[in-house]
């Protein structure tokens, strides 16, 4: 953030302002911690602020403190407009355009409040009064560690807040290993953990409350793996059949695509998930190095988000998908194998 931006910032924070925090729709751990962190911030600074979220989000992400005043804009959609209607001041975080929250978009477009952006994925719109973008940072939870710094007011955050902000960058670096992991990542968790967040209890939290058909439906994902050595390429398939029969859940298929990584000399992996209800199939794409799914997402599934994690969708049926993912990856063999 320039230091224009930071004085403005500064400005509007010193009157007390009517607040909400809008996360991206099927918020994950780094859009929940990022919103939820800053809620506490921004509640401790004399503001009247709520968390709206798009939609729902999962059980593993249910024990966030103060997760239980997010507001869920499907399911209490009066309350949800009334306050983004009042908002004087709107941060939208972890997301990069505002057809990233669904229904909500048309509503974020016609409120009065000026908009503040804080996210860290590529190509950001420019609809925000300020926009705080890095593509280079590990998470919007980072992001929003170092806005507060900006603000001088790190001594402001307490085992709450911090213990938000780890569990985003923990989940957003795959447990603080992917690239975007740096130095000062690894300084901030350090802070967040003197500062109260308890590194172990979060991770226990996050990834060892599983259900058993959670593991039996990854029992499935992965012996429908396809593995594609010639493009250095595995995909993951799963239909509503499979995900009925296994009693799926919002968040249980989250992190399968990650085992396509694993494999020796794979570098992209893919999984498809059909969506009966919404008539699509949602695809989320990985990589390791400088292959872009960012770009394959956006050139041909209507997605986005960074160099190696990405997301997208198809509005054809599985079998169309798989075929047409197939076709296009021919054109990807060089770029697959420089
Ligand atoms: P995931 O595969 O976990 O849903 O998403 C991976 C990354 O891509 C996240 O940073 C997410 O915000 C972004 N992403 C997921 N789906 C979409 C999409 O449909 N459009 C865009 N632009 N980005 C997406
Ligand atoms: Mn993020």
């Amino acid at each position: 953030m320039n230091s224009a931006d930071i004085t403005t910032v500064k400005s509007i924070l010193s009157q007390p302002q009517k607040i909400a925090i809008i996360p991206h729709r099927n918020p994950d751990g780094d859009a929940m911690g990022s919103c939820l962190a800053l809620y506490g911030f921004l509640k401790k600074k004399g503001h009247t602020v709520h968390v709206v979220a798009p939609n729902d989000y999962p059980k593993f992400l249910k024990w966030m403190p103060e997760n239980d005043t997010v507001i869920n804009f499907e399911r209490e959609n009066p309350k949800a407009k009334e306050v983004i209607n009042e908002a004087s001041i709107i941060f939208t975080l972890d997301f990069n355009d505002l057809s990233r929250v669904g229904q909500m978009e048309q509503v974020l477009k016609e409120a009065s409040a000026d908009f503040i952006m804080i996210d860290h994925h590529q190509q950001p719109s420019d609809y925000a009064m300020v926009t705080y973008s890095d593509v280079t940072m590990s998470s919007t939870c980072e992001m929003v560690y170092n806005f507060i710094e900006f603000l001088g007011e790190t001594d402001q955050i307490d085992a709450d807040m911090a213990t938000n902000l780890y569990t985003g960058i923990m989940t957003d670096t795959g447990s603080f290993k992917y690239r975007s992991t740096s130095s000062k990542t690894h300084r901030v968790v350090a802070e967040l953990i003197d500062k109260g967040a308890d590194n172990m209890a979060i991770h226990q939290e996050v990834f060892d409350t599983n259900s058993p058909s959670r593991l039996h439906l990854l029992g499935v994902a992965l012996s429908n793996m396809v593995i594609l050595p010639e493009y250095r390429t595995a995909y993951i398939t799963l239909t509503q059949d499979e995900l009925d029969q296994y009693d799926f859940k919002k968040g249980d298929t989250e992190g399968f695509v990650n085992y396509g990584l694993t494999l020796e000399g794979i570098i992209f992996a893919l999984i498809f998930i059909e969506n009966r209800e919404e008539g699509i199939i949602k695809i989320s794409l990985r990589s390791i190095g400088d292959f872009s799914v960012n770009e394959f997402a956006r050139a041909h599934f209507n997605g986005g988000g960074h160099t190696n994690a990405a997301g997208g969708r198809s509005e054809t049926s599985m079998e169309e998908t798989i075929s047409r993912f197939n076709d296009i990856l021919k054109t990807y063999k060089y770029k697959l194998n420089p």
